[in-house]
């Protein structure tokens, strides 16, 4: 670009960072960008460095030649994202890179149409290959939010359904018959040891095992509420207020 137009791309910097325009600073900036032309994609580029926020967001955007260049290489290879070559039949090789260098330069500058998105081919692989692959690799959720979601439903014994109470995903267990202290209803402080093994990827137990151990814990609980009972027993009187009320 020559020194008028780096002084046109510099009012437009100015809008945005309230720099002085001067005659030096345009000399410089067409010294430094004489190979890229003053077109809708340098604009671009001043445009898309203000409307980008900085990093650190305390600092102070002022944009450089360097930046130019490097944003509006970005925008013209964003078009070509989809490019694919139309050959034309028995072309030389001079004249296939002449064409492709002017249809990459069309498609770049906007001039011709952005090819549309490829269309992929679809289907599975074939059913032994499909077998193989089973277990092989992992999920790649397609957003950040999936991948949160996934991780909190495996996340510990709440993210399966309990075997023993049947609560459900994400519920705490429920005591089934309740106790004085804990009435029917109440939640278990504590998810059921099995739903705990089945979320570790446990096989269940032996049921009977299980029974077995369940009235150990009964009989043991029951020896030591009556040997409590045998050791303090509970008071007749009522509890009365300092007025004498009941
Ligand atoms: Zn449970």
């Amino acid at each position: 670009m020559k020194p008028s137009e780096a002084s046109d791309l510099l009012t437009r910097c100015a809008a945005f960072d309230n720099r002085q325009p001067s005659a030096t600073a345009a000399m410089a900036w067409a010294s430094a960008l004489a190979d890229v032309p003053l077109d809708a994609d340098t604009y671009a580029a001043v445009d898309r460095y203000y409307g980008t926020p900085p990093k650190d967001p305390g600092q102070r955007l002022w944009i450089q030649p360097h930046d130019i260049r490097r944003i509006r290489r970005t925008i013209r290879s964003e078009r070509l994202e989809n490019f694919v070559y139309e050959p034309v039949d028995g072309e030389t090789p001079a004249e296939y890179l002449a064409r492709l260098r002017g249809q990459l330069n069309a498609v770049a500058s906007g001039r011709a149409p952005q090819p549309p998105a490829r269309l992929a081919l679809t289907g599975g692989p074939h059913l032994t290959v499909a077998k193989v692959l089973e277990g092989v690799g992992r999920h790649v959720p397609d957003s950040d939010e999936e991948d949160i979601a996934d991780s909190v439903r495996r996340a510990g014994p709440l993210g399966i359904p309990c075997p023993k109470c049947d609560a459900e995903i994400g519920r705490p267990c429920t005591l089934p018959g309740g106790t004085a202290k804990q009435p029917i209803g109440k939640t278990r402080p504590k998810p059921h040891p099995a739903r705990i093994a089945a979320a570790k990827g446990q096989p269940p137990r032996d049921p009977a095992q299980q029974a077995r151990e369940e009235e150990l814990r009964r009989e043991a609980s029951r020896r030591a509420l009556a040997r409590i009972a045998d050791e303090e027993p509970i008071p007749d009187t009522e509890i009365v207020d300092e007025d004498g009320a009941p």
